[in-house]
């Protein structure tokens, strides 16, 4: 068995790299663990919200990311018909001192690794290296990983799992937890290279939650054209459609393309955009329930293997990024003493992140979509006879409350790190 003073994270992903990085700037020792062989620059698009950006700018990280993401400035939210019901500014626009960005994940996790490699040294991320199994053992934690050369085991003062969607390390801690809860939608997400759509930074999101389309642009392309993510959404009862949620599971368009054919709006032709994409991948909207514990000894979760919840509201890459920087904050408030520090990190991001679990499950900021399908399947002459603008301000700013990036907790720039006192 290998004995390290370092800390362990398991999982080189988006809240796995975060916190390596965080931690190896306030003098920590870090080994990143991942399992795969080699990382390569997966997945379609993800949004980093404004507080999300705050922490990746305190890490030097913030200038790398801005040359190759779009800063979106407005949100519109459209019926099927692609009529308007609502449109709020966003990111700098809307006041903050800090982006939204929506960018490429393999390009967030690339420039991830870059700065990992570039900080802690190539021998800090240990690739083929697939966690099985986690314990405590007095003042440290023993993880056992299966590699290419048979089974390792690490001994280390702090193991931290962050291993994504399917965690090994939640895993050995709910044993009888199976599989994450699937809620009957499924999503079929894209990249496809286009003219701007409006003013080529608007997210847009259209439909309602039973059958919705969300898109936004990645990335500004030479001449004008943009690389365009985009979701395609419906719920089905259809569990042939429903697998293993598997981020790298390719869509076949004839499962779903039918249910956009007539989606032609005046300012996007969505199955045409859909169809103009090299592939999709396609996903089950899951989630699992929060739990009462993350911390068992020195081991803790982080990311979604700590609070799986459906992609919605933006919120996946950005609450790892806040739990890496919120456990840093805590280990930096307590130092010599781990053990009040994780308590004090779940004090903080369990409740936080149980609350946007349960919100999604209610729609989150998709509700107001939902009231205008009810009240005006069939369309509108004015928005204003169908709902108020107080009704969808109501559910926009609790919800920007609830996933903690309203405008007001970010106004004085302090990084959330530094505000873990108790
Ligand atoms: C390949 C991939 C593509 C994705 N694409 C998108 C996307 O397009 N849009 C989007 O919104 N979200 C996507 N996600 C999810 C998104 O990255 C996360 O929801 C969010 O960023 C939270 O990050 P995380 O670090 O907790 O989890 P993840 O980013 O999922 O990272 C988990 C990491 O742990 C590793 N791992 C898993 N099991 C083990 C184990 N037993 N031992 C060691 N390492 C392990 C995984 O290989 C992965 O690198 C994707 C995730 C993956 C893995």
């Amino acid at each position: 068995m290998e004995h390290t003073d370092a800390i362990l994270v398991v999982g080189g992903g988006i809240g796995g790299l975060v916190t390596a990085l965080s931690l190896h700037q306030d003098g920590h020792d870090v080994v990143v663990h991942e399992a795969v062989p080699e990382l390569r620059a997966l997945g379609v698009g993800i949004n980093l919200l404004p507080h999300a950006v705050r922490e990746l700018d305190a890490l030097g990280l913030l200038a790398d990311l801005e040359a190759e993401s779009v800063a979106p400035t407005a949100l519109a939210y459209f019926t099927k018909r692609g009529q308007p019901i609502w449109e709020e500014q966003r990111g700098r626009a809307a006041g903050y001192r800090w982006p939204q960005l929506s960018v490429h994940r393999g390009t967030l996790h690339r420039i991830l690794s870059a700065a990992c490699v570039e900080q802690l040294g190539h021998d800090r991320i240990r690739l083929g290296h697939r966690l099985t199994g986690v314990r405590s053992d007095g003042d440290r934690a023993i993880a056992t990983f299966e590699t290419d050369r048979g089974a390792a085991q690490v001994s280390s003062p702090l193991v931290i799992g962050a291993d994504g969607i399917h965690s090994a390390a939640r895993a050995q801690r709910y044993p009888h937890e199976g599989m994450p809860e699937w809620n009957g939608a499924l999503l079929w997400r894209g990249l496809a290279e286009t003219e701007p759509v409006l003013d080529g930074r608007t997210m847009v999101w259209a439909g309602h939650p039973d059958q919705k389309f969300v898109g936004y642009p990645v990335l500004d392309l030479d001449g004008g054209r943009q690389l365009f993510n985009f979701i395609a959404e419906f719920r089905t009862d259809s569990v042939v459609l429903a697998e293993r949620e598997d981020w790298n599971q390719p869509g076949r368009l004839d499962d779903f393309i039918d249910r956009f054919e007539s989606w032609r709006f005046d300012w996007l032709d969505v199955p045409a955009l859909i169809r103009s994409a090299p592939g999709t991948f396609r996903f089950p909207m899951v989630d699992r329930d929060p739990v009462d514990r993350w911390t068992f000894g020195r081991t803790t979760l982080l990311g979604d293997a700590a609070h799986p919840m459906y992609p919605i509201g933006s919120n996946g890459a950005s609450q790892a990024i806040l739990d890496a920087r919120v456990l840093t904050g805590c280990l930096r408030s307590h130092p010599g003493d781990i053990d009040r520090a994780l308590e004090r990190y779940e004090e903080i991001r369990r409740p936080a992140t149980a609350q946007i679990v349960l919100a999604n499950r209610g729609l989150g900021p998709e509700a107001p979509m939902q009231l205008v399908e009810e009240r005006a399947p069939d369309g509108f002459d004015d928005i204003g006879d169908v709902i108020t603008r107080d009704e969808i301000l109501a559910v926009t700013d609790g919800y920007r409350r609830t996933a903690g990036f309203a405008l007001e907790a970010l106004s004085d720039g302090t990084s959330i790190a530094d505000r873990v006192d108790d």
